[in-house]
């Protein structure tokens, strides 16, 4: 099993490249498990033909323990398993903890070991990384963790904190950075930006994901981009940072 959790900046693209990224596991024969962490919980939105999944924090309040395994996750495009954890109510309650409280009623009804994934990619918000939004990386739930940035500063500089919470907690024996996706937004000197940040935090760039209007179109299409534009350059930059990713990733048995 490879867990990956992949971070970045709200609105940089985590959720684009996360379903993008399970489709093309799904398409190399992979079980994918995809779980949305950021309390917007569209990650999976295109996987499941634009309709939103009930979150887990919304189904644990209305049925709490009476919720079952498939309340919580549901089958979404080639037969990908998606969850979305959710957030708390607006103004009230905390993130983070929802994270948790949602990790933890999946290994309560054994998710990991009834779905029997091959891989499993969080997709989490990266603009405050507290100890909730920290979770995924912490509690031993991925074992390598990709940040997906633009050359924009405000995502660089999201990008770098994410780094820092990772490298804190290494040393304790949790994940580990895999890589830096650049989704380009088409600044100026790009490439360039995104390398120094990479040299700063001791990595690498992954992948090099370019600007596609394609995608907005898929989401109009209410479809994965790799659905409706598999010939596209950008499905083809996926493709290649999902096989990046299996040569460089931790297989995982418990
Ligand atoms: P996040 O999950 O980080 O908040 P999203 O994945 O929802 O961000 O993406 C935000 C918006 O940016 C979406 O409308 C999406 O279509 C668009 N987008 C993301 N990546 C690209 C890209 N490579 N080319 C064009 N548009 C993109
Ligand atoms: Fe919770 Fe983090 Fe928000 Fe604090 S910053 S309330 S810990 S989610
Ligand atoms: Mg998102």
């Amino acid at each position: 099993m490879y867990r990956f959790a992949i971070y970045g900046k709200g609105g940089i693209g985590k959720s684009t490249t996360c379903a993008s990224l399970s489709c093309a596991f799904a398409e190399m024969g992979y079980k994918v498990l995809q779980v949305g962490c950021d309390p917007k919980a569209d990650s999976t939105l295109y996987l499941h033909g634009g309709e939103r999944i009930s979150s887990i924090l919304e189904v644990l309040k209305k049925k709490k323990d009476d919720a079952e395994l498939e309340d919580l996750v549901h089958g979404g495009y080639k037969g990908i398993y998606c969850a979305e954890c959710g957030g708390p109510t607006p103004g009230l309650g905390c993130a983070g903890r929802g994270i948790g409280a949602a990790f933890e009623a999946l290994e309560e009804r054994s998710a990991f070991d009834i779905l029997e994934p091959d891989i499993v990619l969080y997709d989490v918000l990266g603009d405050v990384v507290c100890g909730g939004f920290a979770m995924p990386i912490r509690e031993g739930y991925a074992d390598q963790v990709y940040i997906v940035t633009s050359g924009e500063n405000m995502s660089i500089y999201a990008a770098a904190n994410i780094a820092i919470a990772v490298e804190n907690f290494r040393e304790r024996g949790y994940a580990s950075l895999g890589g830096v996706i650049l989704n380009r937004r088409n600044v100026p000197d790009e490439r360039e930006k995104v390398e120094t940040l990479c040299r700063d935090i001791h990595t690498e760039i992954a992948a090099d994901l370019p600007r596609d209007d394609r995608v907005s179109r898929a989401e109009t299409e209410k479809k994965p981009v790799l659905e409706a534009y598999p010939d596209s350059d950008y499905a083809a930059a996926i493709r290649e940072l999902a096989e990046h990713m299996i040569r460089k990733g931790v297989d995982h048995h418990e």
